[in-house]
This record gives structure tokens, sequence and C-alpha cells, in this order.
């Protein structure tokens, strides 16, 4: 049996971040840049008045001058003529200043009198003025590769005037769910059938990693319907199937996998609940053949899956940092392998607390709904007590923690 680690690492080295595709750039949220970014231009483009007020010549100011008011100037307006000494521009934020002009008076360090506006302070060279090149300039790297862009730099690349921008592209996931006894949700339920409930979990665990899977119609335990349903999944980046891979008689996923020439990489990992599982390659895809139990088939996708996939969409992090919580009740390990334990996370003064979500039964699809977490419960012999600290893969952000509200 293979080791969950040596298992991650057996996938992540056969993975890397795909090409490159070019997006418009409100929609790169959640993407990683593919190359480095340069302004093209001095950003602000030329100096500006930071305020609303009057943009004079410093040096013939002093407090309570009164100047003469030459002209208004909005955003969007260059001035045509420079500032005489003496003069003033009412001027309004944002605005390129005048050539001459090099400080800004705000309207309320000011006073309007007949014949100009009062000066109520001395402005100094710079007051109030946003100077070129002051944010960026031309030529400069305003984002490198392998930045995860989010509203933030979508505001640095459309200020340098970028309407597109590369980033990697994302994997083409298929979704295949297998079993004979499968009906898609909403069909009528019949005689010993069960609603297929793995294909739209880990269509929604891929949606939430960052890619947008293809869910193919439910194969059945037959070779001839796997065969059609695995060549077309083997069309894509990754496939993504669930079921039908244990020791079982209609356990036929492997062994049609190996007709159409996928080799495997490893079957059995010694984690509890996910154990049947295996991950199979070929020169374009990468098959994860989860088990079929819901709460496995989810699990092996967070702890799998999701790495493979964010080390394709070029995360520099595939594995995201885990969290240390201390176990609020006494956890018994398994001798031999390490216990996948569904857990909620509660915050408290001295860190997170990890209680166990429910029944940690394999077949109880609603404790996984109420985890926040998975703990890494390491194989041993001794009872973990209360208090002992795990490692947990958060499933959910803090903030939707589920807490006192399972
Ligand atoms: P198997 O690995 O095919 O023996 O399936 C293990 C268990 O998972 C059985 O109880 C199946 O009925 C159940 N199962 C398999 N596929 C699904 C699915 N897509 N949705 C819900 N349960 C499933
Ligand atoms: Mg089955």
């Amino acid at each position: 049996m293979t080791g969950l680690e040596e298992a991650r690492e057996t996938i992540l080295s056969s993975v890397s971040p795909l090409g490159a595709e070019v997006v418009a750039v409100p929609d790169v949220v959640g993407r990683v840049l593919a190359s480095d970014q340069f302004s093209p231009w001095d950003l602000p483009m030329w100096d500006n008045s930071a305020m609303d007020g009057y943009a004079v010549r410093a040096a013939d100011c002093q407090e309570r001058s009164v100047l003469p008011v030459r002209g208004f100037l909005p955003a969007g307006k260059p001035a045509v003529d420079a500032l005489e000494p003496g003069q003033a521009d009412r001027i309004l934020t944002g605005a390129p200043l005048p050539a001459g002009a090099d400080a800004v008076v705000p309207f309320e360090l000011t006073e309007a009198v007949p014949d100009g506006v009062r000066l109520l302070v001395r402005p100094a060279v710079g007051d109030h003025v946003r100077k070129r090149g002051g944010d960026l300039r031309a030529g400069q790297a305003v984002l490198t590769e392998g930045r995860v862009l989010g509203p933030a730099e979508v505001a640095v690349l459309a200020a340098t005037g970028r309407s597109t921008v590369p980033v990697v592209r994302r994997p083409r996931v298929a979704v295949l769910s297998t079993g004979d006894e499968l009906l898609v949700p909403g069909e009528p339920l019949r005689d010993g059938r069960i609603h297929d409930s793995n294909g739209p979990a880990l269509a929604a665990a891929a949606l939430r990693t960052g890619v947008v899977p293809t869910v193919l119609p439910i194969a059945r335990d037959h070779p001839d319907d796997l065969r059609r349903s695995l060549e077309t999944g083997l069309r894509a980046d990754v496939l993504v199937t669930s079921a039908g891979v244990s020791a079982g008689d209609r356990d036929l996923v492997r062994e049609v996998l190996g007709d159409l020439g996928a080799k495997e990489a490893f079957w059995q990992v010694d984690i509890q609940p996910g154990r049947p599982m295996a991950f199979a390659t070929n020169d374009t895809c990468r098959v994860f053949a989860l088990p079929g139990n819901p709460v496995a088939a989810l699990l092996t996708f967070e702890v799998f899956v999701r790495p493979a996939l964010r080390r394709m969409l070029g995360h520099r992090r595939p594995v995201e940092p885990l969290l240390r919580a201390r176990l609020e009740e006494d956890v018994r390990p398994r001798a031999n392998r390490v216990t996948l334990r569904r857990v909620r996370l509660e915050r408290t003064a001295d860190g997170l607390v990890a209680t166990s979500a429910g029944r940690q039964a394999t077949g109880f699809v609603t404790t996984l709904a109420r985890a926040d977490g998975i703990a890494f419960i390491p194989r041993g012999e001794d009872v973990l007590t209360a208090g002992t600290r795990v490692d947990v893969q958060p499933l959910r952000a803090e903030a939707d923690f589920t807490g006192e509200m399972a």
C-alpha cells in the first residue's frame, strides 16, 4: 500500500503548470499570471492634483496672498497654457497640473474674494500634487509571473491600459460516476437504486478549486459502457472517476483503464477512508479513480486531486498550508493507516479546537457536510488525548465554519 505523502508526491511530480491563454482582465480573478507584466508608461502619466483646490506656483505665494483665478481645470482636461507668475487655476482632483504650477491649495484653505482667491496658508512646492511616475515608472514590472490575480491586481492591470492578460490555462477536467445502482438526481428513486451524489459533489469540488469540469453521463458496471465513457474522459487533461475501484466483482474501472493504455502509478493508499483509490496516467491525461463511497470520494479529491489541479493552474503552493488544531476529545488512531477525521473547527483564545463533526462512519455524508476540515490522525497504537495538536486541512474559509450552527 502507498503512503499518503508518497501518493501525493507521485501525483504532483506527474503534473506541471499548463500553458498560457489570454483572458479579459476582469475575468482573471483567481487565475495565475503566466508572464511578467510591465507598465507601458509612467503612472500617473502627468503631475496631477490630489485635491479639489487651486493650482499655484508656490514661489509666488505668501500666507494670505490674493491671486486672480485664470481658469478652471476639471479632470480629463489638460491646461493648454502655462500658469503665469501670480496666477491660480481652479483645479479638481485628478486634473493634470498646468505647466508652471507646482502646488495645490485645497479649497478649504482658501477664501473667495471679489478679485480672486485668498490663500489661508503658504503652500510649499509639491503640496497636494501627485507626481508623474510616483506610483509606477514606465518599463517597471508591475506584476510577476505566478501572481494569483485578485481585484487589486486587476486594478493595476487596468490602470496600465490592459484589457487582456496571459494566465495559466485551466485543465479540462472530466467527472465520471460509475455504478449500476446510480440514478441522476431528480429521477424518481426505485428498487434499490440511489442518486449519484459523487458526480455533483466532485464537480463542485473542482469548481471550488477554480476549474470548470465536464460531467459525463453515468457509466454502468459493464466493460463496454465503461470503455466508452473512459475513452471520452481520457480526452480531458484530468479524469476523475468514482466507484468501481475496489476488489469486488463489478469493480472494472482499473481493468478497463489498463486496456485503454493508462498506466497505473498506484492503487490503494493507507488512509481511512479512501483506501481503494488508483492513480493512472497516459501521455495526456491524469486519471484519479476515486472510491465510490461519497465521503471517501470527496476526501480523496481534497487531499489528492485539489493539489494536482492547483499545480496545473500554476499555483506555487499546490498543497495549501495546514492548520494546527487541538483535539477536543480523545481519538484512537489506527495502527496502520492515517485517519482522515472529519472535524468541526472553532477559534478560541487558545487557537483552533477540532471537534468530531459526527459519526465517522464512512457512509455518512451529513458528517462531511458538517465538517470544517480534515484532521490527519497519524497511524499509531496510543490514544491521542484531548488537547493533542493535529494538522487539519480546511474545507472552507474560517468565516464559514459551521461552529455552533451544526
Ligand atoms: P463501489 O466502490 O462501487 O463498491 O461503491 C462503494 C459505495 O459507494 C457503494 O455503496 C455505492 O453505492 C456508493 N456509490 C458509488 N458511486 C456513488 C455515487 N456516484 N454517488 C453516491 N454513492 C455512490
Ligand atoms: Mg460499484
